[in-house]
């Protein structure tokens, strides 16, 4: 195993900036092999990625963390995707339901420090089953979205899972998802329409009013010291320099390194 940091990846991300979702998405393919896959929430910029990979020669499956507190709106767009889609979708659960958390741990989500607690219980562990089995996840983060996410790279080292994460709508701008989910007549999430502009756990996410923040109706009860989970690296400290460990000859890959063969 040799050592890939955020750092190696910066020339690639300047590059990379260049490409479209669906060139990634193949480039993907390409050097990681059977060793990919997609996630997604089955929110808007999710979906545009599973028709992406529903309609390009690129075949992956799709990881999905059903929290156990989902709107059920969301779990038929899982079904529709996978129906429709032709896709294979992979489901996570957490350890405890929430009944059996809540008995354990009483409501965590009413406050700042239990909502860390119960966001990592019921979203982030399920996916640490995962740990081993990609090199590389497709996540849908877009500079768009702004926040954090406002300059999160392309490529992103995720040193939970030790892999790369590769957000290949990072660069897509609103416009652009319009125009593709409209052209497209992507299958969405119902509750976009009822006002949800993002969907998370039925606990912990409302409608958005006309002139809100997008992110606005996350954890609206908390305040708005606490609008991202963690599930996503590039949510968090973006000082770390982070690093994960990966066989060389598939960073020399990822590089664009030529190997030489030496007899
Ligand atoms: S969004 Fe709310 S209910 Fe869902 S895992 Fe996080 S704190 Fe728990």
């Amino acid at each position: 195993m040799a050592r890939l940091s955020q750092a190696d990846l910066a020339t690639l991300n300047r590059t990379f900036d260049d490409r479209s979702p669906q060139e990634l998405l193949q480039w993907a393919r390409e050097i990681f092999g059977d060793r990919v896959a997609a996630m997604s929430s089955m929110q808007e910029a999710g979906n545009v990625i599973c028709h992406m990979l529903s309609h390009i020669p690129v075949r992956m499956p799709v990881v999905f963390v059903d929290t156990g507190v989902l709107f059920q709106e969301t779990l038929e767009t899982r079904d529709r995707l996978m129906r429709e889609y032709g896709l294979t979708i992979h489901t996570y659960k957490p350890a405890l339901t929430m009944e059996e958390q809540t008995e354990k741990y009483g409501i965590l989500y009413l406050s700042a420090e239990g909502q860390k607690q119960c966001c990592e219980m019921r979203k982030s562990e399920p996916l640490d089953a995962i740990r081993g089995q990609y090199d590389a996840l497709i996540g849908s983060l877009r500079r768009a979205d702004g926040g954090r996410r406002g300059v999160c790279p392309i490529l992103a080292v995720d040193t939970r899972l030790n892999c790369l994460r590769i957000n290949v709508l990072a660069n897509f701008s609103n416009e652009q998802m319009d125009d593709y989910i409209a052209q497209n007549q992507v299958i969405l999430n119902p509750l976009h329409k009822q006002g949800f502009s993002t969907i998370g756990c039925n606990r912990c996410t409302t409608p958005v009013l006309p002139g809100e923040p997008k992110r606005a109706g996350r954890w609206r009860h908390l305040g708005p010291w606490s609008v991202y989970c963690g599930i996503n690296p590039t949510d968090m400290d973006p000082e770390r320099a982070p690093a994960v460990d990966l066989p060389q000859d598939l960073i020399d890959r990822i590089l664009g390194r030529s190997t030489d063969f030496m007899i």
